[in-house]
């Protein structure tokens, strides 16, 4: 079973639980929505610029009582472009650029997708792997990948959650594990629609497919 890659775990190691937590979940595209995109990927720290006001944004969202799981394609990683080390760099300066932003921008997980396209894995957006996979962590839940939620053999409860990213790929991963979607403004990152997302009768905008 492919799994996706975990920042600085192994990805079977335990989550910190949070006292009160309602089972929401903001599921965070990276690029694009936290930090600027670019075409040719961000490639190293040194091209991680933070879009203004994700840090305030995901401070927003978990003072509205939502974990934050970032799931992310880096198919850099099994192109042999860079490496799980030069990957680890890059989202230890995103980390450090929220928390600099807002010191309460806690990303309690970021899972990523060293799949090429042409390998079909459930891990990479569209496919919904990462989000599951995100849950169960979240959950205490064993850990299971399919190609559409509704196949996993332990169902969940995903309150209020959502997901948001700037491409077609986010809106798809969204509607196969059957949350809200959100498209994000690349130019202007996640703190462009933050009041829509803290809207409980927004529902939102994923495509039909
Ligand atoms: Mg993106």
């Amino acid at each position: 079973m492919d799994l996706p890659r975990r920042h600085q775990a192994n990805i079977n190691a335990p989550v910190e639980s949070l006292d009160g937590w309602d089972g929401s979940i903001a599921y965070l595209d990276r690029d694009g929505v936290l930090n600027v995109g670019r075409e040719d990927y961000v490639k190293n720290a040194d091209e991680v610029v933070l879009l203004k006001g994700s840090g305030h944004a995901v401070a927003a969202l978990r003072a509205a009582g939502f974990r934050i799981v970032v799931v992310t394609n880096q198919s850099p990683v099994n192109r042999g472009m860079f490496t799980h080390d030069d990957l680890a760099d890059i989202n230890q300066a995103v980390i450090e650029l929220l928390l600099a932003e807002n010191s309460d921008a806690h990303l309690d997980l970021i899972l990523y997708s060293p799949y090429a396209p042409w390998e079909y894995s459930p891990v990479r957006k569209p496919g919904p792997g990462m989000l599951q996979v995100g849950r169960q962590l979240l959950s205490g839940l064993p850990l299971e990948v399919t190609f559409h939620s509704s196949m996993l053999e332990h169902k969940f409860d995903e309150g209020r959650s959502f997901m948001a990213g700037d491409r077609d790929a986010d809106m798809g991963a969204a509607m196969q594990h059957d949350v809200r979607g959100f498209r994000v403004d690349c130019n202007v990152g996640i703190a462009g629609i933050l009041d829509r997302l803290l809207d409980d009768n927004d529902d939102g905008d994923a495509l039909e497919i």
